[in-house]
């Protein structure tokens, strides 16, 4: 069942501003946090940066990811509204601060926090994005998860069982799927930008093939009535996952055959291998900067 959702834009600014450093944000007054009830006590919300998961119950509290800090009073107060409280346990999908950037205040409010091990390497030792222009610093501290897991673990949280699992290179090299099998919700992070080209952090370990296999092995285990929560876009269903990753194939397809002939990334990118996607998905990464993307992860 696909969930009514009116159909937002993203734009570049929406996104890129939760990569940029607090100091040049816009005023986060503006921004609003909306819910919605996905399945049981499971919602997604939204505002700015990345997608939050939340799991709400007897038990407590479980959020999945949190965009930077500044947005913590607001989905604070919207959990609240939910009828839960400060997270007792998070998990983070990714190391990028548009979705980690809770965590040090969530921490001081007594969440543990779950991610897979090379979240915290790269947390701890500090890394850059050139594409973004962005440096971190290491960090440390409540920074940083609190349980570092290789391959994955299961939670039992709520009457929820939650799978927790690493699905290999694809965004990053420490992405986490989040699976809540009863409710049959999935949170993939940034292995999806739902109706929005993605980036891909090559510098940090990601890897476009990875990323379709990822979504391959995702897909193999959610069914199609599974709600599917993106890092960034609308919630959408397995439909809306199984196309974006048949479209992420056929682009990259089109770039290793002419890879294979010899052409040039010049050539390659003249030659549009996106052009039937590029309505509706450009706007945060542009179509020509997407099949760079690609074209330096198939070459050498
Ligand atoms: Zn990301």
């Amino acid at each position: 069942m696909k969930t009514a959702i009116p159909k937002i834009v993203i734009s570049a600014a929406l996104v890129l501003s939760v990569l940029l450093p607090t100091s040049l944000l816009a005023q986060t007054d503006e921004i609003t946090i909306s819910a919605q009830q996905l399945a049981g006590n499971v919602y997604m919300l939204s505002g700015r940066g990345g997608n939050i998961g939340v799991l709400i119950g007897e038990d407590g509290t479980l959020q999945v990811d949190h965009p930077n800090a500044e947005l913590y009073p607001k989905t604070a107060e919207k959990i609240k509204e939910l009828g839960g409280g400060p997270a007792r346990i998070l998990v983070n999908t990714h190391y990028h601060l548009d979705h980690t950037g809770g965590n040090e205040l969530i921490s001081q409010s007594g969440a543990v926090t779950i991610a897979h091990e090379n979240v915290r390497k790269r947390q701890m030792s500090g890394n850059s994005i050139a594409y973004f222009q962005i440096q971190h610093p290491p960090l440390s501290g409540q920074w940083l998860p609190d349980i570092a897991f290789e391959i994955g673990l299961t939670l039992h949280f709520n009457g929820e069982e939650i799978e927790v699992y690493h699905v290999g290179p694809a965004h990053t090299d420490g992405d986490a799927v989040v699976y809540f099998k009863n409710a049959n919700v999935v949170h993939v992070g940034d292995i999806f930008f739902n109706e929005i080209y993605p980036f891909i952090d090559l510098e940090n370990g990601g890897n476009f093939e990875g990323l379709i296999k990822a979504i391959d092995d995702i897909l193999a285990k959610i069914n199609e009535n599974t709600h599917v929560i993106p890092g960034h876009g609308p919630v959408t269903d397995y439909a809306g996952f199984k196309a974006y990753r048949d479209m992420l194939a056929t682009i990259m397809n089109r770039v290793q055959g002419m890879v294979d002939d010899g052409r040039s990334l010049e050539e390659i990118i003249a030659a549009k291998p996106t052009v039937e996607f590029d309505e509706g998905n450009q706007g945060f990464i542009p179509a020509d900067d997407l099949v760079k993307f690609v074209y330096d992860d198939l070459t050498p």
